[in-house]
């Protein structure tokens, strides 16, 4: 069973030899009935910028940190072939938290869907239709209550779940601006995402006139993916009464953080800005993929992977999102059944 584990506890930016491959020994088979375990093959990994946090040592997160020394564990797609529990049974494919190993012990009790719909590629289930579409869906419509005609705006727009954001804004009749790290990416905002306009924000000089060109009137919403500076130009062109949902805050994943000084727009603007954390939404999965099946099914929501092939590549791709390597949902295929 080869593995990628983690060596230790990362400081700074986390590097591909934080993360050897190591091989260890065939896990055996026959789980007893009864209990929460399933044996599963992996087939699709997740890279995901929440899992960086898990590589420190835990400062009391919503999760827990990785252990040196074990196997890396994420969100994936997989095959099951021996299960203790009802739920599951050999041949179903699932997705939920593995391991960055080609054969994992899954506890059922943990992130464990049964995939039903499996006509689309199941690489989706860790992109648009598992943990950063459900993402896109809470963060965008729950916490923010989007109306017609609202200016919205997303930062690291192209990946896996600002291009849903843009979508999901542009099926609510709003104006959606985009911004991401490469002229590629614009591109994609632009003529694949249905963004009305998008631009490179490491062209910029000035990401608060930026923002004033893209938006004269100001932001009804902000998607906040990035944090730091990228926050500080928003707050003051945010709207009065404008909301902000804190999805995530990458650029500073890797750093002390660099001190946003604009946060009295808050107050004075009256802005309502929430986090969340998309694990407390899963009760809405299937609310989810009611709204979302037909959608691309229709061809109405498009998807861009960046699929890179074997577990060894996985250190570089998880490495790669924090340098905006990635063109949307990055995915590593273990295995393809
Ligand atoms: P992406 O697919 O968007 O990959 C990360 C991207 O972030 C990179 O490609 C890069 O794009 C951009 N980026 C990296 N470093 C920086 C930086 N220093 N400054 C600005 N941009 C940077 O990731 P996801 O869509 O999976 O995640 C997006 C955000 O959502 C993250 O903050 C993540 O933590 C958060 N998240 C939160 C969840 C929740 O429950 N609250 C759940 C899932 C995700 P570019 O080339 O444009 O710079």
């Amino acid at each position: 069973n080869k593995q990628i584990i983690l060596k230790d506890y990362v400081n700074g930016f986390p590097k591909e030899s934080d993360m050897p491959l190591i091989t260890s020994s065939i896990i055996r088979l026959n789980l007893p009935e009864g209990s929460n375990a399933v044996l599963v093959k992996n087939l699709y990994l997740s890279c995901d910028p929440y899992m960086r946090g898990r590589m420190s040592k835990s400062k009391g997160s919503y999760i827990d940190s990785f252990t040196p020394g074990s196997p890396i564990q994420g969100l994936g797609v997989a095959k099951v072939l021996d299960s203790g529990h009802l739920n599951f049974k050999k041949g179903d494919l699932v997705w939920g938290m593995t391991g960055w190993e080609e054969y994992s012990i899954i506890n059922a009790s943990e992130i464990l869907f049964k995939i039903q719909d499996s006509d689309v590629s199941l690489s989706y289930y860790t992109g648009i239709l598992g943990m950063p579409g459900m993402t896109a869906y809470v963060g965008f419509y729950e916490i923010c209550a989007p109306k017609k005609g609202e200016y919205v705006y997303v930062s690291a727009a192209s990946g896996a779940v600002g291009q849903l954001v843009g979508q999901f804004a542009k099926l609510s009749g709003c104006y959606v601006v985009g911004s991401a790290g490469t002229k590629e990416k614009v591109d994609l905002l632009k003529n694949k995402f249905g963004f009305d306009e998008a631009f490179n924000y490491k062209e910029e000089q000035d990401l608060e006139a930026a923002l004033k060109r893209y938006f004269p009137n100001g932001i009804d919403i902000y998607f906040e993916n990035v944090g730091g500076k990228m926050l500080d130009a928003v707050l003051p062109n945010m709207r009065f009464n404008g909301r902000i949902s804190a999805c995530g805050m990458i650029s500073q994943y890797n750093v002390q953080g660099d001190g946003v000084r604009n946060l009295g727009h808050i107050v004075t603007k009256t802005l309502r800005m929430q986090g969340f954390i998309v694990s407390h939404y899963y009760h809405m999965y299937s609310k989810y993929m009611e709204m979302i099946m037909p959608l691309i099914k229709q061809g109405k929501i498009c998807y861009i992977e960046d699929i890179v092939e074997g577990l060894e590549s996985a250190p570089a791709a998880l490495v790669g999102l924090f340098s905006g390597r990635n063109v949307g949902k990055q995915v590593v295929v273990v295995a393809r059944d």
